[in-house]
């Protein structure tokens, strides 16, 4: 499931919890490829896309695992 709103808040929350640093873009979009990494995008490579899809981070994920890059172009957040 896809929620971007329920997602920026579960991460939120998961950091919040974990006392674990916040690396998501707080609008959850991904300021390296300019898609949403809480909704379904597309696979990002070296700038091109490749034609395949990517899942972007669910609601559930998102609320269990710290979002240290981005699922459609893999930036990482945290360096
Ligand atoms: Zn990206």
């Amino acid at each position: 499931m896809h929620d971007i709103q329920a997602s920026i808040k579960a991460q939120a929350k998961y950091c919040e919890e974990h006392e674990a640093p916040h690396f998501a873009p707080k609008t959850g979009r991904c300021w390296s490829c300019n898609q949403n990494i809480y909704a379904p995008g597309h696979h990002v490579w070296k700038g091109k896309s490749d034609g395949r899809e990517s899942a972007g981070i669910s609601v559930e994920k998102a609320g269990q695992e710290l979002v240290t890059g981005c699922p459609h172009c893999h930036r990482s957040y945290c360096d």
